[in-house]
This record gives C-alpha cells, structure tokens and sequence, in this order.
C-alpha cells in the first residue's frame, strides 16, 4: 500500500466520479465525453469475454455512472431446511446518458431472467422486454443488453429473477447455526455486506456512492420471525402456510448496510424519550444475557442525538447476537449484527473488561448510525471516515454516559496500538488508494480505525471541543444521505460558523468561547485542510525532537520510524518529502498553562518566558506524535517521577513510559535508561500508568521467553514478581472495587499465575477445584475467571473438564475464556486437537479458529505447531475465510510477528513469496516481515543491556 503514487490516483478516481451521482444532472467530467458505449464499439478488442463468450462491454473494475439507481425492491424467500434462497428484484433507474447496457454487480447467483420496462410500459402495464445476461466473475460484474438504447434523462425499472444456495461462510446471504439447550441443531439465514457483499445476496450497483431505497420482502416458515432495517409494515399469508412480510421501504443508503435476517430469536425491548424503539435479539436459551445491551443502547442512541443534534431517522433499531460471525459488529442501518460476545453480557461469566467490550461496541456501531450510514464516505479509499469517527465517538459517548468506566484514561491505548504499525516504512496513509475486493477488506484495519480516531481527538484538543462538535454537526447535516470524502469534513470543521457567531479571516468563533485555542488558532491563520492532509495522504508518525538551549526550546521535527535506526544507511531516504503540521502542546514545571504552538517546519525554536525545570511536550498524549527529549530532558523527566510523579498528569505519564520504549526500538535511548524510567512505578497511583510499565516488561518477558533465553528469563520474572509483589499481594479473588481495580486484578494475577507465583496458583487451583466439584455450578468471581480456568487446565482432568464445559456452555464470554485457558496446555497433542477442532466447526465453531491460532502461537509450547499449521493448510484455510478478511489477517500475523530470529524471518519470507507466485498477495506481509526484523534488531541490540540492568536490578 506504501504507493507514492497515491495522491495522483486520489484525485483520478475523485475526479472520475465527479459527483455524478449526487447531482442529478449530467456530469461534464472530460471522462465522459465519449459515452461508455461509443469507446466499446470503437475499441471491442480492449473488453473482456463474458463466461458465454460474448464480449463483456466493460473492463473497469467500478462501475460506470450512467445509470443509477433510484429504489430496489426485494423479495427474499431463504429455505432454511434446503438452505438456499429465490428472489426478485425490481430496480428503478435512471439513464443519465444513453445506453445500450447496464453493468450490475453479481456474485455466485444464477440469474433466472432479466427483462427491463420504461416508465411507459409500467404506467401501460406492458409486459417488460427480456434481457440478455453477460457475466464476468473476474469483476463480480454482469451486464444487461438491451435491444433498444436506452434514453437519456428516463427512468427505467428492470426485473430480475435470481437463486443461489446460502453462503457458508460469513458473507453475503448466509447461513448460521446454533445449539440450543436441549442440544438441537438450529439453523438462521443472515446478512453481512460490508464492504462488497451485498452482490452475492442480490444483483446491485455494489458501490457507497450509489445511495437508493428499498422496499424489502421476505417469506418465511410461521416458526421464524423476519427482521430487516425498517420495522415490519405488514404479513400475507400464502398459500401453503408460509408467511411474506412487508417492511417499510428504508431511507436513501447504501447497499453495504441493507440487512435482513430470518431467525427464531427472542428479544427485548425498550424506547428513547425521542420515540426510538430499541431491541435486542438472542436465540431463545440467551435471552437473559441481552439486558446490559437494552441499557447501554438506549443511553447512547439519547447521547448520540443529542451530541449530533440531528434525531436517528429510523423508527426503531435492533441489535442482534449472531453465533456465527466474523468481526466484532456491523451497523447495517437499523439492524446492527454483533458477534455473541459483542453484545451479550452474563453477569455469571463477564468480566469488567468483557463489559467493556460490549459497551465499546453498542457505542461504536450506534455512532456509525450518523458517520457511515447518514453520511457515507464516497470511496472506500476514505474508509477512515466512518471508522475513525465511530472509534473517536466511543470515547466521547462513554465518557458522557458511563464515567465510572473511566473509558478516557484508556483512549491512548488506542493510538498506541495504531503507532507499532505506523511507525514501520510499510504502514500506509489513513486515505489509500483500493480498488480490488481484497484491498478494499485490507483498508479495514488500525491506521483507518486507530490512528482516524487519534487525529481527530488531537484535531478536538486543537480547535476545542464546542468548536470540534459545531463541525461535525455542520458536517452531518450538510451531507445527510449523501457522500462525502475528507476535505468536505475539514471545510465544515474550518467554516462552521452559526449566525450568531463573529467571523475573522474565514474562520469563525463565538464571542463567549474567545478561547486560547481558537484565538491561537486564527492567530496562526491555520488552513485545516492544509493541516489535516499532513495527517491523511501521508503515513507515519512524526517525532518531535526537543532540545534545551537556556531559555529557547529548539524543536526538530522527523518521521518516526521504530524499526530502522538514525545510522542505518536507508534512514535519509525514508525521511525525504515527510513534513507534518504538527499542533504541539507542552507543559512546565512553573505553571499549569498548557502552551500551544503549531509546528510547521523542519525546525523552530519557542521561548521560554519563565525560567523552569522540567518541559514536558504533548499534554495528555492528545497528539499523535512521539517526544524525545535530547541532551539532559529525559534524566530530568526520570528525576521528577521519582521525586514527585503526581507533577505530571496520568495521562503524560502513560505518554512518557510509551514513547520512551519507542524511543529505545528506534535506538534513540537506551533500554537501561528506559527501564529505570520504570522503576517509580512502583510508588504509581495511577493503575493506567502502572499497567502501560508492566506491558513492557511483561512483552520483553515472553519475547525472551519464547527464543528461549533461560538466564534472562529467569531474572526477569524474578525482577517481575518481586517488584511488583506488594501489588500482587493485595490483590483480592473478588469481584470488587473500582473499574481500574478490577482491570489491576485481572492484570497482575494473570502475571503471577503465569510466573508460577506459588500462592496464586494455590488459590486458582483451589477455585478450580470447587469448580469442578460442584459440576461447574460455582460462580467464580469473573475478573479471575479466565486466569482460574488457564490453571485449572494444566492438568489433563482439568482440561478435559474444561473442554466438555466448553460445549456445554450458553455464554460466549465464558467460552472464551475457556478456549484461551485450553490454548495454554503445555502438551502439544492437545493443542493439536484443539486445532483440529477449530477447523472441523463444530465444538469450536470457525468464526473462533482465528483467535485459537492467534492464542496457540502466543504459547511457548505452541508457537512453531500453530505457524507449521498455517504453512500446510493455507489453502484449507482460504476455504473458510477470504484471502483479505479480518480472521485471515489475523491468523497470519498472529503465528508470524511474534518471531524474532533470522531463520524465522528468512522461514516466513519464503512462504509469503510462495504465496505471491500463487497469486495470494497481502500487503500485510510486508508489515511482518517488518514487524520481525524489527524483533531481531531489538534483540540483538538490546539483549545486553536487559541482561546487565537486570543482574544490577535483583
Ligand atoms: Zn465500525
């Protein structure tokens, strides 16, 4: 993805589609001078054949804008017992330009018959003209030949009649089972489209900028209900007892978010005091596990419509609990799919953090209601529009609605994790060029989710957070039902003033909110798009190297690269061309003022005007930048933390333990140096900060432990449990306290446990014990859950029993919880089975052979079995997921960039090559290959310096 090209293709593909089809008259885009038709018959040769042998009559990958689509309507009739479906589809359109065909989306459907009308022929009821059907699966594309062009400026309404067999996976129109309580197999039919799968339920224009309504029918058997995104407006009976029910026809939205459902769920219900009815459906035997949802969603819709002042437009909203499927959630508008765990909560077996889990979820896809769903970005190139936003939106909706969650002192986590992927040369900018299937799915990742949502929380610490939410209102309200792609969003943040409001050099501010950000903002003449294109068409992080001269701060700004070291000989080139607008802050030891600067250029020196001990830049680790600290700034830093930590905010804490072990990847402080920043943790007040410290040591711990280093290893976790054993020892094996007490539990006691800490592992044995003596009836408190089951499982009983309580169990958060305390046996026959388990579907069901891969490779024991199983079942595994979808992303990184020795590195470059001679290409596997020459440069740089500080340090 890393393409120096992007901006070109950019502004090809955005002037390619020239709005075409938000305005309704005709484009006068250069491109469309000749019509589509006319270069076919003059250049046949240059299109492909269809699979009868015709010539296809388009070679472009999107599709063509000539006809566009005004409203679908659906009928589906999914027979749960043969598990195929029929349908039909009328599909009014427009002809913008005259045509001979119309080229559809269409993927693994058998087209019955097509026949198109003229608004003649309906108003006359003039049977429709039959059509001839090309296909072209290369492209996912068919083509509909009309004898007779069609006209300019008319609408049309083409029929089409289709079949095809439920999907087994999980796209499309497919299928999904579940097991009741009586041990029945039960079968459902669902929907999941996003981003290009709503071709393989019903021919379409697969594309977010081809907004239309739709009026949705669906047949079924009396035993099951039918859901879809309106509420219900009628039921025929037909003849044979099966029922059609008629949905209101939806607002104007993209296919990706059209959904229905045939099932036999229950559900629960509750509504806003705006009138919105909210429900929440589970197979019958989960039904009480749906309640937190029905809360925590009825909240977050009445925050969400207030904070966007613009009302859910829909008159109801559901959420339902799938069995089957692959991520997290889909906000298909009104009918949100979750996974079980993201939805469902059992106060028996969840956890804080699974509570957690469940609230960030509701919070995420609620919010993609108004950014994805009411405004649509145009192209999946800008794919961070909607999911940097609805992950910027948890943070502000939790922190309104649950701040005993304490969500804020955990959102840098979120650009945390986003920073190890963007500071390697192979990250790519938040706004990318994708144009296949599989790079479209490869857009759905960390620096579109994470590092979307950091910028804009670094954009609303800039503008101030009235100005920041006026432009999103602005924003939603200006392209309500529309499209819109990233500079639409930083003309509303930049122009959005109200009447009330004075303005001043094209920017505008309330008289009352004359703050020092807006004013330094005007001051500065700031151009936001200017600004924010640093952040969006380039990649990577920038650093912010501050050196103290005296009085003046001389600031130097670079790209942060935490894999390639200032004295390797390519570090000058990857430093070419990089410059950010970067909205600085800072704070010092002589007052609480937080000082803003924007830093522009290369270098810049700012003025002291007191005399001071300490800076400290990026307050509140709101920026996404990294701070080093050159000549005496870190010594003075570490001096201060362990003098009086509490000088410096949580939050620049946090910020400072991160960025000095990034620092040390990228060899521009020593590890020993970073380690003895650690060393006041242990006075910490703050749980977040105490636990970012002990992530570090506890990821050197198991990288050392994994290559095998036993002297290292040993000391380490000797230093672990004895530097943090006032900590551990006080912790209770009860489910008490605050949310940050609860997390510090779970947290530690997973670490002792796992170090052999002899009186946790007594008392997990012990819990584990009761447990199975009273027939799995004992609620164990859920913070400790999973860290009682991982012990419990190291004996071959225990796992044993683990393994029947698995099939036995209704709660997904217990079921993952036991799957991860099997996946750290210690016997590798074991690990075996669970594998061949994961890839059979039944025990373990597929949509979790992912995450047991992923689990299995964390484990010392089971690193080598689950990557050799990778290697020899590729090809299997392609079957069960799509070559870039989420679980075989993570299936491949998750056995892989764990791995820190050459022959690994050299092991898994050859098979990622033999996998590109197949034609199976991700551009992840560049990031790990990356990601594990970093691991090796680490080591090898670093080792030494572990080993001495440790020998020093016990
Ligand atoms: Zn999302």
């Amino acid at each position: 993805m890393a393409n120096s090209c992007r901006k070109l293709v950019f502004n090809i593909y955005i002037g390619f589609y020239c709005s075409a089809v938000i305005m309704p008259q005709k484009c006068i885009c250069p491109q469309f001078t000749s019509s589509p038709i006319d270069e076919f018959n003059k250049d046949a040769e240059a299109f492909p054949a269809a699979t009868n042998g015709q010539i296809f009559p388009w070679h472009e990958l999107r599709l063509p804008t000539v006809v566009i689509p005004l409203h679908y309507d659906l009928l589906i009739h999914p027979n749960l017992t043969s598990l195929d479906f029929v349908a039909s589809e009328k599909i009014e359109v427009l002809v913008r330009d005259a045509t001979q065909f119309i080229v559809l989306h269409s993927k693994d459907l058998e087209i019955i018959n097509a026949s198109l009308q003229s608004e003649e022929d309906v108003r006359y009821r003039k049977p429709g003209e039959r059509l001839t059907v090309l296909s072209y699966p290369a492209h996912q594309q068919i083509a509909l030949l009309v004898p007779e062009k069609l006209r300019a400026d008319l609408r049309y309404s083409v029929a089409i009649d289709f079949q095809a067999k439920l999907a087994d996976g999980f796209e499309g129109f497919y299928k999904s089972t579940y097991r009741t309580l009586g041990g029945e197999i039960r079968t459902i039919a669902v929907t999941d489209f996003e981003p290009t799968e709503a071709r393989m339920a019903f021919p379409c224009f697969d594309e977010p900028l081809f907004k239309a309504n739709f009026s949705i029918k669906i047949r079924r058997e009396s035993r099951h209900i039918a859901l879809s995104n309106m509420p219900k407006v009628k039921t025929i009976e037909l003849e044979g007892g099966l029922l059609e029910d008629h949905f209101e026809t939806t607002v104007k939205m993209s296919t990706y978010l059209v959904a229905y459902i045939v099932c036999d769920f229950t559900s629960v219900s509750g509504t806003t005091s705006s009138g919105v009815k909210v429900s929440i459906y589970a197979s019958p035997d989960k039904w009480s596990q749906t309640h937190y949802a029905l809360e925590a969603s009825l909240k977050l819709l009445e925050v969400y419509e207030n904070y966007f002042d613009i009302h859910y437009p829909l008159p109801k909203l559901d959420l339902i609990a799938i069995p089957d499927f692959a991520s997290g959630a889909m906000e298909n508008w009104g009918l949100i799919t979750c996974s079980e765990t993201s939805l469902l909560f059992d106060p028996r077996t969840s956890s804080m953090s699974d509570k957690l889990w469940v609230t960030k979820v509701i919070a995420h896809e609620l919010a993609h209601q108004w950014f994805g769903n009411l405004v649509t970005m145009e192209w999946w190139n800008d794919i961070w529009l909607n999911e940097g936003f609805a992950t910027y939106m948890e943070l502000i909706s939790l922190n309104i609605t649950y701040p005993e969650l304490q969500f804020d002192d955990t959102f840098s986590n979120t650009c945390f994790e986003v920073i190890k992927r963007d500071s390697l040369n192979s990250s790519h900018p938040i706004s990318n060029q994708a144009k296949t299937p599989t790079q479209i799915q490869e857009m759905f990742d960390a620096v579109s989710y994470n590092k979307g949502a950091c910028i804009l929380n670094m954009l609303k610490d800039f503008l101030s957070e009235e100005t920041f939410r006026k432009g999103i209102i602005h924003y939603l309200k200006k392209f309500s039902y529309r499209n819109a792609k990233n500079d639409d969003l930083w003309l509303s943040l930049s122009n959005n003033c109200l009447e009330s409001d004075s303005t001043s050099s094209g920017f505008c501010y309330s008289d009352s909110k004359k703050t020092s950000n807006t004013l330094a903002f005007l001051r500065e003449n700031v151009e936001l798009k200017e600004m924010m294109a640093t952040w969006t068409l380039q990649k990577g992080i920038p650093l912010v190297v501050v050196k103290r001269e005296g009085r003046s701060l001389r600031l130097q700004q670079e790209r942060f690269l935490s894999a390639v070291s200032k004295e390797d000989p390519e570090w000058g080139t990857l430093q070419e061309r990089y410059l950010w607008h970067i909205p600085v802050t800072y704070s010092t030891s002589s007052s609480n003022v937080i000082h803003r600067h924007i830093l522009k250029l290369k270098t810049d020196t700012l003025d002291l005007s007191e005399k001071t001990n300490w800076v400290k830049f990026n307050v509140d680790t709101n920026g996404y930048y990294i701070v080093h600290y050159e000549g005496q700034g870190w010594d003075k830093l570490i001096t201060l933390l362990n003098q009086n930590h509490t000088l410096l905010r949580p939050k620049d804490r946090i910020g400072l333990i991160h960025d000095a072990f990034q620092l040390v990847s990228a060899g521009r402080l020593t590890l020993d140096k970073a380690l003895d920043l650690t060393r006041y943790l242990q006075h910490e007040t703050s749980i977040p900060a105490l636990l970012k410290g002990l992530e570090y040591l506890e990821l050197f711990y198991h990288m050392v432990e994994r290559r095998n280093i036993s002297d290292v290893t040993e000391n380490l976790k000797h230093h672990l449990l004895q530097y943090f054993k006032p900590v551990i020892d006080t912790q209770s094996w009860v489910d008490e306290g605050s949310v940050w007490d609860r997390m510090l539990r779970s947290t530690v006691l997973k670490l002792a446990c796992y170090l052999n800490h002899a009186p946790c592992i007594q008392k997990a044995t012990e819990l584990f014990s009761q447990w199975m003596e009273s027939s799995g009836k004992l609620n164990i408190p859920t913070d400790v859950l999973k860290i009682v089951y991982s012990v419990g499982a190291q004996t071959t009983a225990g796992w044993n029993y683990l393994l029947e309580q698995y099939e036995l169990s209704l709660s997904g958060a217990e079921k993952n919880k036991i799957l991860y305390a099997l996946s750290t046996s210690k016997h590798q026959e074991k690990l075996i089975k669970l594998i061949e388990l994961g890839m059979e579907g039944k025990v373990i069901k597929t949509q979790d052979l992912a995450a047991l891969l992923f689990a299995i490779a964390r484990n010392p024991k089971g690193q080598q079995l689950a990557w050799n199983f990778v290697k020899e079942n590729w090809t299997h595994l392609l079957k069960k997921f799509e070559l870039g979808s989420f679980p075989m992303r993570t299936i491949i990184s998750g056995t892989t960039s764990h791995f820190s020795s050459k022959d690994e590195l050299q092991e898994v470059k050859l098979f990622f090559e033999s996998l590109k001679a197949q034609g199976s290409h991700l551009d992840i596997f560049q990031t790990i290959l990356e990601a594990i020459s970093k691991n090796i440069k680490w080591l090898e740089k670093n080792l030494p310096t572990l080993r001495k500080w440790l020998l020093i340090s016990i």
